[in-house]
């Protein structure tokens, strides 16, 4: 049994429990592509970007030039890894132009959400900042995640997902890190939000219910994965596997006559 389980690794064992063994158990680290590279990038630049000790009040054109000059900062310094990706140029040209979409959108929220304040900008900068990166964990469940931001009462996770909806498997994630939070601060997080980067903010309220069944996954990941023999870990045949336009990392091993 591994010490600590993450969110992620939680979700993964309830989406496909062979996957788990691959990834977890036999430590098969899928090849980094376009998709998880933009994340990475994307990340960067909003921790990057909320290192800025100082605005004006001209806040609005600042945050404009500062993301896309660190976007395309990031970028540059990950060339290499992307041309070796092999794409076609245009598709690599609408992933560079959708990722500096992307994070205009997310100054424009945070535009919004510095005029809501009703505060002097730099302190509703500081308040939006937050707590960057936490690393919270439970050594009694054998869990850790870390969060892109921790507010009063309040979790925020980035995400650079297609769709903007708040699936089962990120709401279990939501639980879990409002369970981690619980045990760091002893009290619960009223809300929890995913921001999606190409779509704003969702937000969902926290409650114990949802908290418990969070608890309820992790123990029941945990019970399942003491043992490391692959035949404990079945296969969840179904959408996950293949889909139009690509297929699970490991499908080949899980069907080499295919
Ligand atoms: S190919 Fe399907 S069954 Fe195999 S690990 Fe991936 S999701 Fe699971």
């Amino acid at each position: 049994m591994r010490e600590f389980e993450s969110p992620s690794s939680i979700n993964l064992y309830l989406l496909c429990p062979r996957k788990y063994y691959y990834r977890y158990i036999k430590n098969l680290i899928p090849p980094e592509d376009i998709i998880l590279l933009r994340g990475k990038i994307l990340h960067k630049v909003v921790e990057e970007f909320f290192k800025i000790k100082e605005i004006s009040n001209n806040y609005e054109f600042e945050f404009k030039v500062i993301v896309l000059d660190l976007f395309n900062k990031n970028w540059q310094e990950n060339l290499g890894i992307i041309k070796s990706f092999n794409l076609d140029d245009n598709v690599l040209k609408s992933y560079y132009e959708e990722s500096k979409e992307m994070l205009l959108n997310w100054t424009g929220y945070l535009n919004n959400k510095i005029k809501q304040t009703n505060l002097e900008p730099n302190q509703a900068f500081s308040m939006l900042r937050g707590e960057r990166e936490v690393t919270l964990f439970s050594p009694l469940l054998g869990v850790k995640g870390v969060l892109d931001a921790v507010y009063e009462d309040k979790i925020v996770d980035y995400k650079t997902s297609a769709r903007d909806t708040i699936t089962n498997d990120y709401r279990i994630q939501l639980g879990i890190y409002s369970l981690l939070f619980f045990e760091k601060f002893k009290r619960l997080p009223k809300s929890a939000s995913l921001y999606f980067f190409k779509f704003g903010e969702r937000e969902i309220m926290i409650n114990e219910d949802l908290v418990k069944e969070a608890k309820e996954k992790i123990l029941f990941v945990k019970s399942k994965t003491i043992t490391e023999d692959k035949d404990d870990y079945p296969k969840n045949v179904g959408k996950y596997c293949k889909w139009s336009t690509g297929k699970c990392p490991y499908f080949d091993l899980c069907f080499p006559e295919n």
